[in-house]
């Protein structure tokens, strides 16, 4: 993990909102390349192009992105909706998740991911920018409601 990012990377372009493993927050990322490393490393770099990592804008934890995943992950980030689009849909989710009372049965639970993307397609967002924030979404509710039991 590499902290103080300032004046040493370059960003690349945002990367949404994710869970972070480091601060334990839902915060805005960003994808940041080492120039740094860059020249310090020449010649394994030269042999092995650019690092790259996936910056939390909370906490400035960086997470190393595979070598062999770089091009994909790129291409996933460009296309992911922006911190703000993301930040929307995550707390319209939110909403329905807990007036919907998903919770109260699996049976329940199970039409969520169906039924929020009905909803929030009315109010005008984009099938693949909801498909994108659910999974993290969901996985953040259930990360508080295990803090809740556990507590
Ligand atoms: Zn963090």
């Amino acid at each position: 993990m590499i902290f103080n990012w300032g004046e040493k990377s370059k960003k690349v372009c945002d990367a949404s909102i994710y869970n972070c493993s480091n601060c334990n927050h839902l915060a805005p990322f960003e994808i940041r390349t080492d120039e740094k490393t860059a020249g310090m490393f020449f010649i394994s770099m030269a042999k092995w192009g650019k690092k790259y990592y996936l910056v939390c804008q909370n906490c400035s934890a960086g997470f190393p992105v595979l070598e062999d995943k770089v091009e994909e992950t790129l291409r996933i980030f460009t296309e992911a909706p922006s911190h703000n689009l993301s930040a929307e849909i995550y707390k319209e989710l939110k909403d329905v998740l807990v007036n919907g009372n998903y919770f109260s049965s699996e049976e329940k639970l199970s039409k969520y991911p169906e039924e929020v993307m009905l909803i929030l397609k009315e109010k005008g967002y984009k099938e693949k920018d909801i498909k994108y924030i659910t999974p993290i979404a969901l996985k953040e509710f259930f990360r508080h409601l295990d803090k809740t039991k556990s507590e």
